[in-house]
């Protein structure tokens, strides 16, 4: 079946750095409705630091394990707030779920590996479905990945179909209460707005549908 390389992986990432990097004050001004206003701004820095570090020719990735590794590694130590450690998570249990030394994966894999790094977040943070976080994009995004996987579908059918499936969850904050992090405090008054976190999730699987389905 179709593999994915490891250089199309390197350009999901760049893409992904770059996604947040433009949409940096979107991603504040949703963090100022329900939160403490620094979203964008702690994205930002882990994604300028990810850039440095997946382009230094000087220390190049040479496989798909340490590819996530290295982004996992340069979230945990350089984004303040609960998204560094989570984000941090995904890409960790992500690079647990390859085997070492692969430079190629297939679409099964891709899916088993966000699988992992979804269980990865679920652990640290504790949020489950419908508690309005970055959960609610990613979970459905990774069902609909593995569905797709499994049916045979090639990896840009498959990948559209994920996007879509983050974007309904990403929407579907809008209209839940959180339970989990800061915009728990809010109660009641969270509901109405956009969860800043599974937006910043909803980039992973845009720019992943725009990169890797070609
Ligand atoms: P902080 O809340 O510490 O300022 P950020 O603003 O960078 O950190 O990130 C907030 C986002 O983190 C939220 O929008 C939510 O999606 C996500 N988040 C917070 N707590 C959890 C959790 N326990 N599990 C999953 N995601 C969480
Ligand atoms: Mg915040
Ligand atoms: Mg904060």
């Amino acid at each position: 079946s179709q593999e994915i390389t490891l250089a199309q992986l390197r350009r999901w990432l760049l893409a992904f750095t770059d996604r947040i990097i433009q949409q940096e004050l979107y991603l504040t001004e949703l963090d100022a409705a329900i939160g403490d206003a620094d979203h964008g701004t702690n994205m930002r820095r882990g994604m300028d630091k990810v850039r440095q570090r997946i382009t230094d020719e000087n220390a190049p990735c040479p496989d798909v394990s340490t590819l996530f590794r290295t982004v996992a590694m340069t979230l945990i130590s350089s984004v303040g707030g609960a998204a560094g450690p989570l984000y941090g998570a995904f890409f960790l249990r992500a690079a647990r779920g390859t085997n070492n030394g692969a430079k190629s994966i297939t679409l099964l894999q891709l899916a088993q590996m966000f699988r992992h790094g979804l269980e990865g977040v679920q652990q640290r943070g504790k949020a489950q479905l419908d508690e309005k976080t970055m959960i609610d994009t990613i979970y459905p995004a990774v069902e609909a990945l593995e569905q797709a996987a499994q049916a045979g579908k090639s990896v840009a059918d498959a990948l559209a179909l994920a996007r879509e499936a983050a974007e309904a969850g990403m929407k579907h904050t809008i209209v839940l209460q959180a339970s989990k992090g800061r915009a728990s405090y809010l109660g009641p008054r969270s509901i109405g707005h956009q969860d800043p976190g599974a937006t910043s999730a909803y980039y992973l699987f845009e720019t992943a549908a725009e990169t890797l389905g070609q």
